[in-house]
């Protein structure tokens, strides 16, 4: 049977086709067939957005043939790259070629237009997320065109398909910035809440990328804070070995966080004494890397996940918020804190303001609804914007005074997609039509 599952595996369907498109020109034959029988057509990533946005209702598009780099102008200091290639595939193939993206999530196993449709972004003060590193990007539209778009061929247009939820086409390839490739210093420490919370504006400004995960029930918080090592320059750490690796990213990161959360979800009365023993085995790490390997980590442990965006200025308050209905629901999943510049992103969650993620999760094995909502409520009251792969229950009607640019991106829509060959259910609901 064809059957798609998320990451997450909240989300399920059964799509009546299945296709594997070797080529843009396969895609545009698709979308043809798909417009000419009135059914719609849904070109997934990897299954990684915790929400329905990538269920798809007919025909299935699987990206696994799509994939690679397609074009290199170190002159411009672009690539491009075909639209079902893994992040993790790319930032090999570029630290290859001495390249490197400015920015990435937490994980690399997404494909780039999954990324991308999703407003996927990392931490930092300065460089933006995924979305807004785009410089092109082609696209079959409901109509049957195959656009290439860029800041100077339809800028409109290409403004808003950069963050396009998967509504406006399919894209088949994009190019990104990139830039001589670097390395990072890491260092992770514990600190208390208040050092975190009170110095974060600081460490913004004197850092290039800081995140934190608090542990629920106690006062811990690891912050992490990664900066560029010039070119030429001392490493001011070793690169981790194999072993010290293996602790970092399994040990610690996958199995206590496993083994912690998972206690945690059926215990939850363990949730101060259990963090307090996780936030010990965490921190004391320095390490100097290539960028891409420093970014980005395996995530093992199962769990379900609701970010929001808030305007930076209302981070603490957002933050004691979440603090106190993380510890009323005694939910034991660390809670993760990172921030982004503004962006002239149309959808993106950091539109026009310089943001504050903060991020729930739960183990898989535990209820999400009555946390996740109690802190929706809490984060809309504070303008927050949810991040659009994760888990929310925003409609169009709330959502559409979230974003300035809402009425001109439905436009769009309406104009390459009249027919809505693109929607499904989450698009319905967020989108409104
Ligand atoms: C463990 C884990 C860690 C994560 N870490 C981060 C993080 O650090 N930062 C962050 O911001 N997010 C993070 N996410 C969320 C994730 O990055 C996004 O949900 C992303 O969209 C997933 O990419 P995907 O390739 O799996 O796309 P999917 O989830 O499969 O699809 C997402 C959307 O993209 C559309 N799409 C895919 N391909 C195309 C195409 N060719 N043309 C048009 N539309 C297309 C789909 O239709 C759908 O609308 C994480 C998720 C998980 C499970």
């Amino acid at each position: 049977m064809n059957r798609w599952q998320n990451w997450s595996r909240l989300e399920t369907a059964v799509p009546r086709v299945v296709e594997h498109p070797r080529t843009p020109a396969a895609v545009v034959a698709l979308v043809e067939r798909a417009r000419a029988d009135g059914r719609p057509v849904k070109m997934v990533g990897s299954g990684h957005s915790f929400s329905a946005i990538a269920a798809p209702e007919h025909t299935l598009v699987r990206p696994d043939r799509l994939v690679g780099i397609t074009d290199v102008d170190r002159d411009a200091g672009t690539v491009e790259v075909l639209a079902g290639t893994p992040l993790h595939h790319l930032t090999r193939e570029l630290a290859r070629l001495g390249l490197a993206l400015g920015n990435l999530g937490d994980i690399d196993v997404q494909t780039v237009a999954g990324a991308v449709s999703t407003g996927t972004h990392g931490t930092a003060g300065r460089v933006a997320g995924l979305a807004a590193q785009l410089v092109g990007l082609r696209m079959v539209t409901g109509t049957g065109e195959h656009l290439t778009l860029s800041p100077t061929e339809d800028a409109e247009t290409f403004s808003h398909a950069r963050l396009g939820l998967g509504a406006l086409g399919v894209l088949t390839s994009l190019r990104f910035a990139v830039e001589p490739a670097y390395r990072l210093a890491a260092t992770e420490r514990v600190v208390g809440w208040d050092e975190l919370v009170g110095g974060l504006h600081d460490r913004i400004g004197a850092h290039d990328h800081v995140d934190a995960y608090w542990f629920p029930g106690t006062d811990r918080c690891l912050l992490r804070i990664n900066d560029r090592v010039a070119d030429g320059a001392p490493a001011p750490s070793r690169s981790r070995g194999r072993v010290a690796r293996w602790v970092d990213d399994e040990l610690v990161a996958n199995g206590a966080l496993g083994v912690a959360t998972a206690l945690t979800a059926r215990v939850p009365a363990l949730t101060s004494p259990v963090n307090r023993v996780v936030g010990r085995l965490a921190g004391g790490t320095s390490y100097t890397e290539p960028s891409h390997e420093v970014f980005s980590g395996t995530r093992r442990v199962r769990f379900r996940e609701m970010e929001y965006a808030v305007p930076l200025a209302a981070a603490a308050d957002a933050l004691a918020a979440v603090r106190r209905i993380a510890d009323a629901h005694r939910v034991g999943f660390p809670v993760e804190v990172r921030t982004a510049v503004a962006e002239d992103v149309p959808l993106s969650p950091a539109h026009d303001r310089d943001t504050c993620y903060v991020a729930v999760h739960v183990h898989h094995s535990a209820v999400h609804e009555p946390y996740f909502a109690a802190v929706e409520a809490a984060l809309m009251d504070l303008d927050g914007r949810p991040h659009w792969g994760k888990v929310h229950r925003r409609q169009a009607a709330d959502l559409a005074p979230a974003y300035p640019l809402f009425d001109e991106f439905l436009a769009v829509r309406e104009r390459l997609d009249p027919e809505r060959l693109f929607t499904n259910a989450y698009l319905r609901r967020v989108l409104g039509v």
